[in-house]
């Protein structure tokens, strides 16, 4: 196929990076879905993805022009325990430098048995790739760094979980696959000079402003807690929870990764979890930022011998940073919060206003998206925010708070339309989409796509998406 413009620069750390390998071949590849928009944008030639030749590039059965196949190395925390992990199921064909110049991994999820498998089969089902798939694309439409979905591509063979399923594979496009495990990785298994080498990597490919400045391994931490910082404040205003928060799903590009038994919150309650795995809810949706914290401050741990040659000194300004870290944390998420609530200003008193709100939210069972969509249109039609005790005094201080920024209500209403989004993936709406796909109907999973295309846009089209399901949802680990 034509287009592939494949380089190689992760393959250039010492060898114990990564491993050389090759996707196992399948039996008969067929696609399910393609990204043309993306396919387009990362300059290859979209006719070429639906051939066969495309199939089978995709699937992992023929390998594009000029791929060097590897599993990358990586540990982590895994519900705080750590763990040599690595990739499993997913192998790296190199990085694709589109037309505008942008250097993205192309990595097929889904692809086969590596080194790291320990006891995994390699593979993936076609349901969890099409979740991932849909997910992902509806949170980059949201304006929320995430990596993208490419394709999935049917096997024509069954993979086993608890009964037989069918087996597919998922293009995913990064703008690094580099994690907070990857460092940990380099800082167990690896020696001082290993870490470097992966340190200036990660700041070339991420952080390029930060190369040659007199403390670059410092400014990495501090930029990689700003973009998480910055990335959970932005999944917190839309209600999404990730569910595997562990250290190797943590990025340092700051991209959301892994879309596993990722779900988005109806009614608005901090302790929300959809994980089946998750029983103590650490990984619920109030914990986000916390989280994140703990694995920043893993991140800090692993730098430790780049931050200074004395370990205490270094231990100090780890712990330095990590402290404005969570400060950063505080900052962006009432940031957020703010813009949520059309408020272009600050003051004193509005991180109070947010946590009245919220209370108000929880007491209410309210649900968290069409909440603020009522705040935004004035209009409190079935919205059980609007009964809770307390409510219409909360809505008299926040008008008058609305009053005193310039442009006002207006303003406000502008700001609000902006980031209070229409339409989320609704849990079963995409549910929906994925039973029906799972049988060939790819139709649902169509319009649904169309519309979280556009989850800003306030039509009845999307309204029509907008309802919660009203019923509790359960998601087991994406496998
Ligand atoms: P995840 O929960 O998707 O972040 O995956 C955690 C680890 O398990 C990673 O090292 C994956 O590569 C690995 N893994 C997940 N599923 C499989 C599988 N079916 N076969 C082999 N490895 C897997
Ligand atoms: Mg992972």
């Amino acid at each position: 196929m034509t287009g592939w413009k494949l380089e190689h620069s992760y393959a250039e750390l010492p060898q114990l990076f990564f491993s050389h390998q090759f996707p196992a071949p399948v039996r008969s590849p067929e696609h399910i879905i393609i990204n043309d928009p993306l396919g387009l944008q990362l300059g290859l030639d979209v006719d070429a993805l639906h051939s066969q030749e495309g199939a089978a590039e995709l699937s992992g059965n023929k390998l594009p022009a000029g791929a060097k196949p590897i599993a990358q190395a990586y540990a982590g925390h895994q519900y705080g325990h750590f763990t040599m992990l690595g990739d499993g199921r997913a192998i790296l064909l190199g990085e694709q430098i589109s037309p505008a110049g942008k250097r993205v991994d192309i990595q097929l999820k889904g692809a086969g048995p590596t080194p790291y498998s320990r006891l995994g089969d390699g593979r993936a089902a076609l349901a969890p790739m099409l979740r991932e798939y849909i997910i992902s694309e509806a949170m980059h439409a949201l304006g929320i760094p995430t990596t993208r979905s490419l394709a999935v591509v049917k096997t024509g063979e069954q993979v086993w979980r608890e009964t037989a399923l069918t087996g597919a594979v998922l293009t995913r496009v990064a703008e690094s696959h580099l994690r907070v495990g990857t460092f940990q990785f380099a800082a167990q298994y690896g020696n001082r000079s290993d870490l470097v080498l992966l340190a200036d990597y990660a700041l070339r490919r991420h952080y390029p402003q930060i190369v040659g400045s007199e403390h670059p391994y410092l400014l990495l931490l501090r930029a990689v807690i700003d973009r998480q910082a910055a990335l959970i404040a932005q999944w917190q205003a839309v209600g999404f929870i990730h569910g595997v928060m562990n250290t190797d799903n943590t990025t340092i590009s700051g991209e959301t990764i892994d879309y596993g038994p990722c779900a988005f919150m109806d009614a608005y309650d901090p302790n929300t979890v959809f994980s089946s795995i998750d029983q103590h809810g650490r990984y619920a949706y109030g914990n986000q930022p916390s989280i994140a914290l703990w694995n920043l401050a893993r991140f800090a741990e692993a730098l430790l011998p780049l931050l200074h040659h004395d370990s205490k000194q270094a231990v100090d300004i780890a712990q330095a940073e990590v402290s404005r870290g969570a400060d950063m944390f505080h900052r962006q998420s009432l940031s957020a919060m703010r813009a949520k609530l059309g408020l272009g200003n600050e003051e004193a008193g509005d991180a109070a206003l947010v946590a009245q709100l919220l209370d108000l939210l929880h007491s209410s069972a309210a649900d968290f998206t069409n909440s603020f969509l009522a705040l935004t249109s004035g209009n409190f039609d079935s919205c059980t925010l609007a009964e809770a005790t307390g409510f219409a005094e909360w809505r008299a201080r926040w008008e008058h708070r609305q009053q005193r920024q310039t442009g006002g209500r207006a303003a406000a209403e502008r700001l609000m339309r902006k980031t209070n989004p229409a339409l989320i993936p609704r849990n079963h709406r995409v549910e929906e989409a994925l039973d029906v796909a799972c049988q060939g109907d790819l139709s649902v999973m169509a319009r649904l796509l169309a519309v979280l295309h556009n989850p800003y846009s306030m039509t009845p089209q999307q309204y029509a998406f907008a309802a919660p399901s009203g019923m509790p949802y359960r998601t087991f680990c994406g496998t």
